[in-house]
Order: C-alpha cells, then structure tokens, then sequence
C-alpha cells in the first residue's frame, strides 16, 4: 500500500499553518504599524499639550506682570489725583507720600518722587536723607493722559527697573509730574510663583535681550547679562515667536522645551523653559503603554494561534494519521475522539468513525467469506486430490486384476532400465500366456475366465520376490518383471510360477478347474530395448507353446542376431527422437 501511504502534513505543506502564519503576518504587521502610528501620534500629542500647556502658563504670567505693572502706573495716577500732591506744597506731599497707606504702596527700592513744572523735585518718599532719584525719563513728553514710561534701566542696586511718570495738575501753584520707578522684583515674586513642568522655568527679558529675570538672580542679576548668553542667540525679542513645540539646547548643556511670548506695551519678553528629561518621562510612559499593548496584543495573536492549531491542526492530523493506519491495514484503532463538536472537525470526525466502522465490518464479512472460501477450496482440492489418486491408480491398475497394467508396467520398465544402467546390474522378463485359455472360456463361460484371470494373477503375485513387478500385459497374458535377476534366477522363478499354477485347482460353481501357463524367460538386453526384448520372451514363450505348453522356455541372448541389433538400433534411435519431440512439445 506505499503508493496509499499517506504522511501526516509536513507543516511546510500544511494549509492550516500557512493560514496561522498569515494571519499571525499579517494581524502583526496591523498591530505593529498601528501600533507605531499610535505611538507617533501619542508623542506628538505629548508634545503639542506639553507646548500648550507652557504656552498659556507663560501667558498668564506674561498678564501677571502686565496687570502688574499697569496696576503702578494706575496706583501713579490716582497719587497724582490726590489733594496733598496736587497741593505741591513740599511737606504736605511728602508726609502723604511716606504715610503709612501709601508707602505700604510701593516696595523697597522703590522710590516716588513729585517735581514741579521745572522738574525740580519737591519731595519723595525716602525715609532717609538720601540723594534724591534719578529718572531717565523724559519730562516734557509726561502727559495727564496716561503715565509715561521709561525704558528699562538698572538702579543703583543693578535691579532693572524702570521709570512711570504722571503729570501732576496743581491746582494753585500749577502743573508738575509724579514720577516712581517700578522694581522688576515685583514681577521675580510673579514669576517665580509660576511654575513650569516640575523643573522648568521663566527667563524675562527686554527688547534688548537683557534678562530681567531668570530664577538664578546671583548669576544673572549680579549685572547685565543678555538672553545670548543663556543660549537664545540672534533674536528680536519683539517678534521673536514659537509657534510650534520646540526643543532648544542651552548653555547648561541640557535641552528644553522653549515657549515666548512678548509684551510690547510693557517691553517684557518672557521665555518658558521645560527641561526635555520631564517631556521624555511623558514620553516613555506612552512608549511603555504602547510597548505593553503591542506585547499583549501579540501574545492574545499567539494564543489565538495556538488555540488554531489546536482545534483545526491537531484534529486533522489525527484523522490523517487515522487513515493512513487504516491504509496500512490497522482496523483496530480506537475511534478518533475530538471532544464533543458540533462544527465540521466534530462532524468529519463522526463520519469517519461511522465509515471506519463500516469498513471494519465489512472487513470482518469478507475475511469470514474468504475463509469459507479457503476451507471450501481447500476441501475441493483434497477432494481433486483424492480423486486423482484414485485415477491415478485407475489409470495404471488394471480393473479385472488389480495388477499393474501394460501402461504402468512401461514406465516401471523405463525406471528399470534407468536403474539397472547405473547399477549395471541384469534384469529379467518372464512373459506369461495361460493354456487354452478359450476353451475355458467357452466351457465355463466369460465370466468363468475372469475369475481364472484373477486367480492366476494371484497365485502368480503370492510367488514375487519384494522388488519384482507382474503386470497384466494382454488379455490372458502377464509379464514379471525381476530386478537385479539374472537369466538363471529367473529361470527358477518361472519354473516356480508354472508348477503353482499346475498344482493349483480353482473352483467355479461346481466345477474344479485347472489351469497351466506356458512361460517365455528372457533378459534385458540393452542393445535391444525394452519392447524387443519382451519379444524375445514372447518369442520363447511361442516356443513352448509350439512345444507343448506348461513349460517355461529360457531365451538364448546368442539367437539374437546382428540383424535383430540394427532393426533395434533405428527403433532406438526413432524413439529417442520421438521422446525428445514429445519432450520439446511439452515445454512449449
Ligand atoms: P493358447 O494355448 O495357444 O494360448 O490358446 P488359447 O486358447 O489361450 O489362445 P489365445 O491365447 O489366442 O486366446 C486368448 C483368449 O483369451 C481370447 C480371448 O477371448 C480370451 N480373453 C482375452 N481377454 C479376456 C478376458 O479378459 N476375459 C476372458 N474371459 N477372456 C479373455
Ligand atoms: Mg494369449
Ligand atoms: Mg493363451
């Protein structure tokens, strides 16, 4: 059945392995670039919120200082409105300016002073006799409108700072100008109140790119340093802008994520910096979960392959393995068992169940059949057996005498001659013919005749050596055969045959019968053969029949002549001939 054998699956040639491989190809490839776009979009998204978030902290802060510092100049104004300024009488203007409301006003560093139409100051606030402020303001373009305000400039303690002017409308001794410098350390309070990320923070500067303000004051406050100087090089702080998330590396080495923002009615620029470590914690936490996500998405992909394999590829494999045993000729395996299954490996599993079964059975019915078949067979040839042998002995017995007949008598002949060539050892014929045989016949009847057959075929057989063969050659003629005799001995044996026969008496119905047989002796002359060498007994045999009968008459080999040899000879040599031809024919 080798050409029926069929392996299980090679997992290369499976259908179902390259289904799970696919799908596990292709839902992986799904998971990993969704997962990829994911993630990129997450980052950016980290960004933009990051950015935004940045963008409106500074922009709160960026109002802070703004309504900070509108706040002074409004605080100014009002001052300038009051009845004791406006009064420009030096002393009422300055116990107002250091009474305890209005000084609480303004913080130390501060410092207001009130000059009148020829700027010349009247008073300040100074609880100490200093040297009066400075302003590097310009006094002719001090309006009552709004206060007018200076650029940034550094006072005596290098804090920035920056002049506010009002003007003063006097009501008896005319016009003048309230004039107070705004400390940048009410906007250090504001900013450093404003937290950017854990560890960020803000950098002020002007439209010079001094820095006004940046949380290390020691390092950066001690004088003027610009925003260059941090890292931000080759701005315009007035239209300088960060639209997008932008990552700048500063000075320190480290990188951040940068957001400005400029005030230009209070020349304040103020940058965000949050440092890019912070952003990346952010980062990374996205690029765990998607990792996470992506793990867990490919281990639920593998289970569900294996899941596959186990209802679809296992199963299949059994049935294939099923079937090649049943090839191979093994009925008896147990029944596929998937488990309790309504889907098609359930009912494919069924179905083979129920055709193994059958083909079980039906194994089962033709191995029964075949071995009644066997037994009949078996029984016939026995039978055949029987029957041939018994054709066999029909065919070489003869019916009336269950002695040999003339054909089996041939071939024991032939086996003789074969036998006496390599033995070299003589052998005899005695031809035997009864008496009168006829008129027994024709006294007594034919019937009469056989049973004298029979008995002098018996009498004669009750008188054979072991080895010696009498046949029934004619009609009331016998032929003996005698192995390994010479003519003398056969002489004896004939001699001893015709005195039997002469001295029996048989009996058929109330007559006594007595026969005599007349015997011809001759020896095997291979230069003869077979059949002439009977001819010579028979010869002998005539002899005595012409002579008298009831004698045995011995043949002289010498009274063979060299014609008789010649005539043989041809015979001998037509007959091998013949043999050879029946021989050829047979093989054929
Ligand atoms: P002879 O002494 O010269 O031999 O005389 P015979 O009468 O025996 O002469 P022959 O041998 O010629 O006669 C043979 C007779 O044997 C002829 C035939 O009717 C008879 N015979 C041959 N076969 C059988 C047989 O099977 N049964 C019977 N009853 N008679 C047979
Ligand atoms: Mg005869
Ligand atoms: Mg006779």
């Amino acid at each position: 059945m080798a050409g029926n054998d069929f392996k299980t699956t090679r997992i290369s040639k499976s259908i179902i392995f390259k289904s799970i491989l696919l799908l596990i190809v292709s839902m992986s490839l799904i998971i990993v670039s969704g997962t990829a776009f994911f993630t990129q979009r997450q980052l950016s998204l980290i960004f933009e919120w990051s950015h935004n978030n940045n963008s409106s902290l500074l922009q709160q802060a960026s109002m802070s200082a703004h309504s900070e510092m509108h706040q002074f100049g409004s605080t100014l104004e009002l001052l300038a409105r009051t009845s004791a300024i406006q009064s420009m009488i030096p002393d009422t203007a300055a116990s107002y300016l250091k009474s305890y409301n209005i000084s609480s006003l303004f913080i130390s560093g501060e410092t207001i002073s009130l000059f009148n139409r020829e700027k010349k100051m009247i008073c300040d606030n100074s609880m100490l006799n200093s040297a009066p402020a400075v302003y590097p303001i310009d006094f002719t373009r001090i309006t009552p409108h709004r206060p007018l305000i200076s650029p940034w400039y550094r006072d005596e303690s290098n804090t920035p700072t920056r002049a506010f002017g009002t003007a003063v409308t006097d009501l008896t001794a005319g016009d003048g100008s309230l004039v107070g410098n705004f400390s940048s350390k009410r906007l250090w309070k504001i900013f450093s109140e404003h937290h950017i990320g854990k560890n960020g923070f803000l950098v002020a500067i002007n439209a010079n790119g001094e820095i006004l303000y940046h949380p290390d004051l020691k390092k950066w406050l001690n004088g003027i340093h610009k925003i260059s100087e941090i890292g931000i090089n080759d701005i315009d702080p007035k239209n300088y802008e960060i639209k997008t998330a932008t990552f700048i590396t500063l000075n320190d080495g480290n990188t951040y994520l940068a957001n400005y923002v400029y005030d230009s009615n209070y020349d304040l620029g103020l940058f965000a910096f949050q440092p890019q470590d912070e952003i990346n914690k952010l980062v990374m936490a996205v690029i765990t979960a998607s990792i996470i996500i992506l793990v867990g998405s490919i281990i639920a992909l593998l289970a569900m392959a294996v899941w596959l394999f186990f209802i679809l590829g296992r199963p299949m494999n059994k049935l294939i393995s099923h079937i090649n045993q049943i090839n191979n000729g093994d009925l008896d395996i147990d029944e596929i068992n998937v488990g309790r299954r309504d889907d098609e490996i359930g009912l494919l599993s069924k179905a083979f169940n129920t055709m193994h079964a059958t083909i079980k059975r039906q194994i089962c019915e033709l191995n029964a059949h075949r071995n009644m078949l066997e037994q009949e067979v078996k029984e016939r040839t026995r039978e055949l057996e029987i029957a041939n042998a018994k054709l066999d002995i029909i065919s070489r017995t003869d019916e009336l005498t269950g002695l040999p007949n003339r054909r089996d008598m041939n071939r024991t002949i032939r086996n003789e001659i074969g036998r006496s060539e390599r033995s070299k050892k003589p052998f005899c014929f005695i031809f035997i013919d009864i008496d009168h045989f006829k008129s027994i016949n024709d006294t007594y009847g034919h019937s009469c005749g056989d049973m004298v057959l029979r008995e002098v075929a018996h009498t004669v057989r009750g008188l054979l050596r072991r080895y010696d063969v009498l046949a029934r050659y004619g009609g009331e003629e016998f032929l003996t055969l005698l192995p390994e005799t010479d003519l003398d001995g056969a002489a004896v044996v004939a001699e001893r045959f015709r005195k039997q026969v002469e001295e029996q008496e048989y009996t058929y119905a109330d007559h006594k019968i007595k026969v005599t047989i007349t015997l011809g002796v001759t020896r095997f002359n291979p230069r003869l053969g077979a059949s002439r060498s009977i001819q010579t007994a028979d010869k002998a045999l005539y002899e005595g029949k012409e002579t008298g009968r009831n004698k045995v008459i011995i043949w002289d080999p010498a009274r063979t002549t060299e014609d008789d040899y010649r005539s043989a000879a041809i015979e001998l040599a037509e007959e091998q001939k013949a043999m050879k031809r029946d021989k050829n024919i047979s093989f054929l």
